[in-house]
């Protein structure tokens, strides 16, 4: 291997983000939409995710890079290179869950700007461009379906979309993109080509304890896990909770108790630690004296393992038309996400981790059990995640932290991985 003078900033391990920086935005970014209990609510397309977006444009703009916006209401900030491409990708997301926490997406976007203005600052120049974006709509906390701004990069979704989908107000998506500015007739425009984008790096918080009990500052995602999900409808014959006897009923919600209980053995039987959740269950007509006519519930599984994930979800199906067979039941069940698991690619690993090694980081290699717009983004390029630690491994709620020195090795390791994809020139 060559060696390299270390005389220059932009080489060896000498460049580092600016931590306190880091700090005041994610603190800034945090008053956008803050809720009494310290957390933030910040639904896709709202105002508060308008203002959020406008002020990270600003902080874009103010750092040299050059911002647009795409019909999905994504950012993209671009910092050209020698050459014009591939480009190095990274960033996350704005938008929060209902009284979320403030660093969820927040930190793979402020990090991604930080990245990009210690390379302008230092005058670092690169081979290949490198490009920070801001993913809209990440949660689907108020659209149906997560991840939209990714899926709309990536061609997953009909140039329709905006116009097939609506809020719990009512509100289409078409309304809600065009008033924040865009036009979403133009949506199919947002799709970009993979053999553009060289690899798309992610940081964000872990939304766990792995690394909490670890002891280890940041992660290596060597996995994303795919979620595979069902909405399952099973019908039966309602009655009087009294006068109907227990003999002969055709009672849905007790095959449903089945299949939930056989969810949870299965997931904790499982070699592969495929996860099974049972997050939302209705009755119908439901009241405490009725025996429903159906209930409807939804399954979601979690695989590293593809090929287990997808085994443990028919073996569950199986289980259900058995049950249902013989308490005199109907049933259906349909597939409302089926994602493969990403793993990621060796190469990218070996810079992540090369790099964490030359900065003399305490990391850790682990699966992603969430889903991340990296995980949508491996469908046209390579991609790679570093994992901050949470503390007590709390998301999703105004509880979520990650400490400022976490943050500031997670932010290095990002730096010094985009310099070393994108080609620093000296
Ligand atoms: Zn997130």
């Amino acid at each position: 291997m060559q060696r390299r003078s270390e005389k220059h900033l932009c080489e060896g391990m000498t460049l580092k983000i600016n931590g306190r920086r880091v700090w005041e935005r994610i603190e800034e970014l945090g008053r956008i939409g803050a809720t009494e209990e310290g957390g933030v609510s910040r639904l896709a397309f709202s105002q508060e995710d308008r203002q959020a977006t406008e002020l990270v444009i600003e902080w874009m703009q103010a750092a040299g890079l050059q911002v647009r916006r795409d019909a999905a209401g994504n950012v993209f900030g671009r910092r050209p290179g020698e050459e014009a491409g591939p480009l190095v990708m990274t960033g996350s997301h704005l938008d929060s869950v209902a009284s979320g926490g403030r660093f969820d997406g927040v930190l793979g976007v402020i990090l991604a700007l930080e990245c990009l203005q210690v390379l302008e600052d230092n005058g670092c120049k690169t081979r290949l461009p490198i490009e920070m974006a801001v993913f809209a709509g990440e949660e689907g906390s108020r659209f149906p379906g997560c991840l939209l701004g990714s899926m709309a990069v990536t061609g997953l979704l009909p140039p329709d979309y905006p116009y097939q989908v609506r809020d719990a107000q009512g509100i289409l998506l078409a309304d809600a993109l065009r008033q924040a500015g865009l036009e979403p007739e133009r949506f199919g425009e947002a799709k970009r080509r993979g053999e553009d984008i060289k690899v798309f790096l992610e940081a964000h918080i872990e939304q766990a304890s792995v690394l909490e009990q670890a002891g280890k500052p940041v992660g290596i995602v060597s996995a994303i896990a795919g979620p595979h999900q069902y909405h399952v409808t099973i019908r039966g014959r309602s009655g009087h909770a009294g006068a109907t006897p227990m003999q002969g009923r055709a009672d849905p919600m007790v095959a449903a108790a089945q299949v939930i209980q056989k969810v949870e053995e299965l997931a904790l039987t499982s070699k592969a630690g495929t996860r099974g959740t049972v997050g939302f269950l209705q009755a119908f007509p439901g009241g405490h004296n009725v025996i429903p006519a159906q209930v409807d519930f939804t399954i979601d599984w979690r695989g590293i393992s593809e090929d287990e994930r997808d085994a443990i979800a028919q073996e569950t199906l199986d289980y259900l038309a058995q049950i249902c067979k013989e308490r005199g039941l109907t049933w259906t069940a349909e597939v409302t996400a089926h994602t493969a698991p990403v793993q990621i690619q060796p190469q990218v690993l070996e810079v992540l981790q090369t790099t964490a090694q030359r900065l003399g980081l305490d990391y850790h290699v682990l699966p992603s059990w969430a889903a991340h717009d990296a995980m949508i983004m491996s469908q046209i390029c390579p991609v790679g995640m570093i994992f901050v630690r949470s503390q007590g491994g709390l998301s999703h709620c105004p509880e979520e932290f990650s400490t400022l020195e976490d943050i500031t090795q997670g932010g290095d390791l990002l730096l010094h991985a985009l310099l070393a994809l994108a080609e620093p020139l000296v």
